[in-house]
């Protein structure tokens, strides 16, 4: 299983889908990805392998902002309906998400409001999260509460329909990292993933979020405190 993410100033899905080829070895069922452009966000998921899913991706559909995903099924079968990126019931958010929400269960039957559409503890995050932004939270705030309320591991990066200008990114306990390029900033699980975009990486810790954006990465804790941290270099052979 795997997660990319890219925000800046090419077409996002060849970037996500080479992204993707190159987590292959970590194993998954399903994969998908979303573009986000100034018409909203356009997701294309198939069962199986990522050849299988570039050929059901509408080239003309363009986005500089997208996130993907390889799925290991934890909860729900390995489907279409399962594989990720899930949306939250109105369509604004979409996420992407690796690891196991221990608590989903009990989140869905004491919190949410809505009907899942999917049977994966990950659609969990996603409703909260439109939940509280139509409760009046803020888009952060919305993210944070709802990061707080999550038990188990999970590497996330959160797409709003309404902003083309932010990754939402979170980590515990599943690798996630944030690679630094020139005009633009990409996401993923192991820096093998991007290193044809960079080899410039930061390093986000457990329960820790990050707001990405173009020429912008900033992280918080989960108390909303800023944190400073320096990128590192990978050096490689190609
Ligand atoms: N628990 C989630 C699911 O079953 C994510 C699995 C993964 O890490 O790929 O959909």
């Amino acid at each position: 299983c795997g997660i990319v993410g890219y925000i800046g100033i090419n077409n996002a899905t060849e970037i996500l889908l080479k992204g993707l080829e190159k987590l292959e070895y970590r194993g998954y069922d399903s994969a998908g990805i979303a573009l986000l452009n100034k018409q909203g966000i356009h997701t294309f998921k198939e069962k199986g392998r990522i050849a299988n899913l570039r050929e059901h991706i509408d080239l003309t559909i363009e986005g500089t902002t997208g996130i993907g995903h390889t799925r290991w099924a934890t909860h729900g079968a390995p489907n279409r309906m399962n594989a990720h990126p899930h949306s939250s019931k109105s369509g604004r958010f979409t996420l992407v998400h690796n690891g196991v929400i221990e608590n989903a269960a009990e989140l869905k039957g004491k919190l949410l409001h809505v009907q899942l559409k999917s049977d994966t503890d990950t659609e969990v995050i996603v409703q909260l999260i439109e939940q509280s932004v139509n409760e009046g939270c803020t888009v952060e705030a919305a993210f944070r509460t709802t990061l707080e309320k999550l038990q188990g591991s999970y590497a996330i990066v959160l797409l709003d329909s309404q902003d083309d200008g932010t990754m939402y990114v979170a980590k515990n306990k599943s690798p996630l990292l944030i690679g630094l390029g020139e005009g633009f900033n990409v996401v993923a699980s192991d820096a093998m993933a991007m290193l044809e975009q960079t080899n410039r990486f930061i390093e986000i810790m457990d329960e820790e979020m990050a707001f990405v954006k173009q020429n912008k990465v900033s992280i918080k804790n989960l108390a909303g405190e800023t944190v400073e941290r320096n990128p590192f270099t990978v050096e490689f052979n190609v």
